[in-house]
């Protein structure tokens, strides 16, 4: 079974958009959201227009602050807590990476955590891991939950494998899948590089999560039969088809590992969209006061 997050995403998202539209027919201010992205990496860029044209498309106005990478510190904090302030911005998002001059733990525990729609504030962490009801949740390791569920996987009692502890995926995921809640329950392994006997470890998984960042990194051997699998990872290389140029692949060597499975995301199509759709559905909830984990609008 492909597990399709681009098809998934569309659905919720068309959802948010007939919300949104009755909410602003009835006189109402649209969901506001505010993205900074400091200087010129490439990827970040590509990322941001996503972003921004997926927030146009629901109706969730947005304001983009591309900043020049020698853009200080302080003014950055200053810009922040502007957003922090208005009364049309309920969502405010920092690309990563930030340049190096800029202390990024500094800049995210700026953000007030009513308005963390990417769910990286220490408050909102925290609260991931303690299990409350509150706060908001990152947004990739929501979207692996969603595509989880809507496709009948079951999670509770399952041995999930997760290669990546970043802060980002890996770890907000553990946290996540690990509570003692509905929709979650499952026993949770946490690889990273210095893991050791990884490969047996990886055999051993129902659900097999690769962030690794490394293309094409888990292949056949590493999977058991018959496990779900979830492609995080983005990679561009080189193509080397007549068509020339870069093609995007995942962590997973899709062509080989999915036989052997039940079901598995595709790169691209899978984990993307979806964490997409799931930064909309922060805003929202955030435009509508509704600060708890996993709702939909
Ligand atoms: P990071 O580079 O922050 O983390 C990578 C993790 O992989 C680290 O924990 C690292 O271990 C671990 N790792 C590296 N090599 C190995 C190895 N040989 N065996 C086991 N673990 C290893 O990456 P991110 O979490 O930010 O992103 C991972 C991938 O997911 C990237 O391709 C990124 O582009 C993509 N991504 C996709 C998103 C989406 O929406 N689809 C969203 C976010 C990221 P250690 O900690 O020891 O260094």
């Amino acid at each position: 079974m492909i597990l399709d997050g681009k098809a998934l995403a569309a659905t919720l998202t068309t959802k948010l958009g007939k919300a949104i539209a009755q909410w602003t027919k009835a006189g109402r201010r649209p969901p506001g959201l505010a993205v900074f992205l400091v200087g010129d990496d490439l990827p970040s860029q590509i990322y941001v227009a996503r972003k921004q044209k997926a927030c146009l498309e629901v109706g969730i106005y947005v304001e983009v602050y591309r900043l020049p990478a020698a853009t200080q510190q302080n003014d950055l904090l200053e810009a922040v807590a502007r957003c922090n302030a208005s009364d049309a911005i309920d969502g405010i998002l920092i690309q990563m990476p930030l340049p190096h001059h800029i202390d990024a733990a500094r800049i995210i525990a700026a953000v007030d955590p009513k308005k963390d729609v990417d769910g990286f504030h220490p408050e909102n962490m925290g609260r991931l891991l303690l299990g409350s009801d509150e706060g908001f949740v990152p947004c990739t390791p929501l979207g692996i939950q969603k595509i989880l569920q809507e496709n009948k996987i079951p999670l509770a009692g399952q041995h999930v494998v997760i290669v990546g502890r970043s802060n980002i995926v890996g770890k907000p995921l553990a946290a996540l899948l690990m509570q003692k809640k509905e929709g979650a329950n499952a026993t949770v392994t946490v690889l990273h590089s210095a893991s050791k006997h990884s490969h047996e470890i990886m055999q051993t998984a129902d659900i097999l999560v690769a962030a690794i960042g490394s293309p094409e990194f888990i292949q056949s051997h590493h999977v058991k039969e018959g496990a779900t699998i979830i492609d995080v990872g983005i990679n561009r290389i080189q193509d080397t088809s007549a068509k020339g140029g870069y093609r995007l692949v995942g962590d997973v060597a899709f062509s080989e590992v999915a036989p052997r499975c039940h079901a598995i995301t595709p790169v691209p199509g899978g984990v993307g969209p979806m964490t997409i759709a799931m930064l909309l559905n922060n805003t929202a909830l955030s435009y509508k006061g509704n600060f708890r984990l996993d709702m939909e609008v």
